[in-house]
């Protein structure tokens, strides 16, 4: 069952006809599929049933509220990287036992923040980091538990930006200087080890950089027991990959079973990470062709969606599915797809055989709920795009557009100082 199909010529947002839903909110426009989301966290949640668990969806997928209160709603925790993504997690109702923060580079007021609202753990990625939780958690009366985070240098064979498991990665701690860290964590006052982080990287499609990772956090357990450790939790990370194009990454179930072979008799809380794979299929972006024009060696389909909006194709050279919203069956022809942004990597995508279509048309960029709004930004001093959540036939306003006051209301303070 898909939620964004077409039906009579014409794509639909659930019940909604796409058309309709810009005719009412503008262009360019993300749409999200409430059901898809809920679909999507189910099968991922359930796939884990065999194992004392805690999924903490990753809110820099996409942490617009209303998405995240929805998967609060079913049970979800937070997996967040800023004290903003905390300060969201709050306002969108999520229980703070449930939220556990990660990020090489939290500073001292997001710590303090998050040791207020009592959340679940730290993953720290590094030793300063961790003499700096305490000496905040002792200023504040408080023990924070942590976790660290283990670089196991794995190969997750995805893009070199989003492999953050390699020892070269400044991510997390190599599994020598770990085992340093947990005896200093073992030793600080206002530490509480409770766990094991590690997070190789995104749109891996395939099992086993996971259990090969999973295979040295085990054994590195071990040692920790041996210290006289207490290790109740195992977070795993996220990093499932999806359909982008023709990838075929392994289902929830599969990733699921595998993982819960190896650790169902290991009296251990497993907290999971997923956002690509809850987010990325549950949304699309549409946009409107601005203009059409053929080079001499290019044909160009100008549309008023740019990198500011959707950055993945110009950042990683990402592929993302892009089609008609009302299929007209016209002759396919080879173009890149580009937006109004003064950038020759502004693009959503190159050399790609579409339907000739004409100004005022609107086409659908696919997989767009993971790394989409969240990424985006005002270069060129583009209002941002609105956000739409349709659940059955409901369409519900998530972010209105940016207006043109939004873009200098930072800014104006400074006419009157200058
Ligand atoms: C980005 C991130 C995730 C989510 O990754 P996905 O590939 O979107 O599942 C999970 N955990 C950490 C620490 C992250 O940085």
């Amino acid at each position: 069952m898909h939620f964004f199909e077409h039906r009579d010529g014409e794509l639909y947002a659930e019940n909604l006809r796409v058309t309709d839903l810009v005719e009412e909110f503008g262009s360019p426009l993300y749409i999200y599929s409430a059901k898809t989301f809920r679909r999507h966290f189910e099968a991922f949640d359930s796939a884990f049933s065999g194992l004392d668990h805690l999924t903490c969806y990753s809110v820099k997928a996409n942490s617009n509220l209303c998405i995240l209160k929805l998967l609060a709603d079913m049970g979800a925790g937070m997996d967040i990287v800023s004290g903003g993504e905390l300060h969201r997690a709050l306002a969108a109702g999520v229980d703070p036992s449930k939220i556990v923060y990660s990020g090489v580079g939290k500073r001292a007021y997001e710590i303090e923040q998050a040791l207020a609202a009592d959340i679940l753990m730290f993953n720290v990625e590094s030793l300063a980091e961790l003499e700096k939780i305490d000496e905040i958690a002792g200023l504040v009366g408080k023990t924070a538990r942590i976790s660290l985070r283990i670089n196991p240098d794995v190969d997750p064979k995805t893009h070199p930006y989003i492999a953050t498991g390699l020892k070269k990665a400044k991510f997390g701690l190599d599994i020598e200087s770990s085992l340093e860290g947990y005896k200093k964590a073992k030793e600080l006052k206002h530490i509480d080890p409770v766990g094991i982080d590690c997070h190789i990287g995104s749109q891996l499609t395939s099992i086993d950089p996971f259990l090969e990772a999973l295979d040295k956090i085990m054994a590195f357990r071990d040692k920790l027991t041996a210290m006289g450790l207490d290790i109740r939790y195992l977070d795993l990370g996220g990093g499932l990959g999806i359909t982008y194009d023709e990838e075929e990454p392994p289902h929830p179930s599969a990733f699921g079973e595998a993982l819960t072979q190896v650790l169902a008799d290991q009296s251990l809380k497993v907290i999971l990470e997923p956002g690509r794979v809850i987010a990325g299929n549950a949304g699309i972006m549409v946009t409107e062709v601005l203009y059409t024009k053929g080079g001499e060696t290019k044909e160009f389909v100008i549309v008023d969606g740019a990198m500011n909006d959707l950055v993945r194709p110009s950042l990683y050279d990402s592929f993302h599915r892009i089609g008609e919203v009302t299929p007209k069956g016209r002759p396919e022809r080879v173009v890149d797809v580009v937006g109004p942004i003064c950038e020759s990597g502004d693009f959503l995508a190159r050399g790609r055989t579409l339907p000739g279509v004409g100004s005022g048309e609107l086409l659908a960029v696919y997989s767009a709920g993971a790394y989409g709004f969240t990424m985006s930004s005002n270069y060129n001093s583009r209002p941002r795009a609105a956000e739409v959540i349709v659940d059955g036939d409901q369409a519900h306003l998530a972010r209105r557009r940016e207006t043109y006051e939004d873009l200098i209301a930072c800014e104006k303070g400074c006419l009157d100082s200058m």
